[in-house]
């Protein structure tokens, strides 16, 4: 039996206890900045694995390292604690018990794999050179928690950083993986045009900044199909329009707010200023003014070429390679980008879904939203796979 067959069979051996576990989590969802359950949980079994931990990193997060039988580099792997607010209607019997918040992105089921990863590697500690650091972390949902955890420092010498998420649209027992950007950047918009309120009947002595907006959302599109490839992937999609209070009245000003994805760099650091130009120079055809916050949140996220390699070969090696696939780059984003900005890293799609195509889950976000827990031993099994590999001696 050769390592990943032990590893597979060691993470089936303890998938009843991690299922167990993330239904516990999944009952008891928390949200972003508020994980002090989740994070106690996990701290206590980290120490019961033998290791120190630090809680309370960046919000709730919590961090433990592995030290080997001898020195090596420091690796990093990841997970994300969070739930989301949103009323859960899958109608299982381990369903939230907090009304208004659930685990629909899975964060429950990062969690129960990386502690089950941590177990796997715990068993091997002394076969490691070198020393893995478990990271878990608060508010990934709103692109905080990585940030904070990184301004405690939680990245000092760390060389290298993998993480996963799980994607309910390919199937559970197999796993997404690509080399360069895996997720776009996010970055959020927020436009405020000024104009000149009053009576609805008397437009002409009112200069008007809800027919300016109007044209502000229609102009926006242009800066995606107009002024940038079609190949580059840009996204610019407006979520709220606020104005008025009567029917009857002409406001003085619209407040618009918005999101902006990007799966190349590049193309994201040209956005502000072209994004600025459209609002501003259309206001100023209606007689308004228009003004643009664009607030950067967070990178694209890129995996490195040669940790991508390194990571196909385990996961090739544990699950066989007709079960990874390749994806087409997301326009969802994730926080993980932070950690790249410090160290090179990889991060890759753990499959979640149903089997069959015709059973199409309900995707990530969706309250209705049920993986299917047996990619729990599978993500485990990765992220040892991955650890004991990168820090045996060849
Ligand atoms: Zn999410
Ligand atoms: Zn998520």
């Amino acid at each position: 039996m050769d390592m990943y067959e032990r590893l597979m069979e060691q993470a089936k051996r303890i998938e009843p206890e991690l299922i167990e576990l993330r239904r516990d989590l999944h009952r008891h969802p928390e949200l972003s900045f508020k994980e002090s359950r989740t994070a106690a949980i996990a701290a206590e079994r980290l120490k019961r694995l033998g290791m120190s931990v630090r809680t309370g990193v960046g919000g709730h997060g919590v961090i433990a390292d592995l030290h080997g039988g001898s020195g090596g580099p420091t690796i990093a792997i990841r997970a994300d604690m969070d739930a989301l607010p949103i009323l859960e209607e899958t109608g299982l019997d381990f369903a939230s018990e907090t009304p208004g918040v659930m685990h629909a992105c899975g964060h429950d089921v990062h969690t129960s794999v990386l502690l089950g990863a941590a177990k796997l590697i715990a068993e091997r500690q002394a076969d490691l050179h070198g020393t893995v650091r478990f990271i878990f972390q608060s508010a990934e949902e709103i692109l905080a928690g990585a940030k904070a955890m990184i301004g405690q420092g939680v990245m000092d010498g760390v060389e290298e950083i993998y993480g996963l998420h799980n994607l309910p649209s390919i199937p559970a027992g197999t796993v997404g993986l690509k080399t360069g950007v895996l997720m776009g950047s996010i970055d959020r918009l927020e436009i405020t045009i000024d104009g000149k309120g009053g009576h609805g009947g008397y437009p002409e002595a009112c200069i008007d900044p809800i027919v300016a907006a109007s044209a502000v959302v229609m102009a926006l599109q242009t800066a995606v199909s107009r002024e940038t490839p079609p190949t580059e992937g840009v996204v610019v999609s407006i979520g709220t329009i606020h104005a008025g209070t009567a029917n009857n009245i002409i406001p003085d000003c619209v407040e618009l707010t918005g999101t902006v994805r990007n799966l190349s760099a590049q193309w994201r650091e040209r956005m502000p200023a072209i994004l600025a130009r459209i609002v501003e120079d259309t206001c100023r055809a209606y007689r308004c003014s228009g003004k643009v916050r664009y607030i950067e949140q967070v990178p694209p996220v890129l995996n490195d070429d040669t940790l991508t390699g390194f990571t196909a070969e385990v996961l090739d090696g544990l699950l066989g390679r007709h079960n990874r696939s390749e994806p087409v780059p997301m326009t969802y984003g994730e926080d993980f980008a932070e950690y790249l900005r410090f160290a090179k890293g990889c991060f890759f799609w753990l499959g979640s879904g149903p089997q069959a195509d015709a059973d199409r889950a309900a995707g990530l976000h969706s309250p209705r939203f049920n993986p299917d827990e047996s990619c729990i031993a599978v993500g485990a099994a990765a992220l040892a796979g991955i650890a004991l590999k990168r820090l045996a001696i060849e």
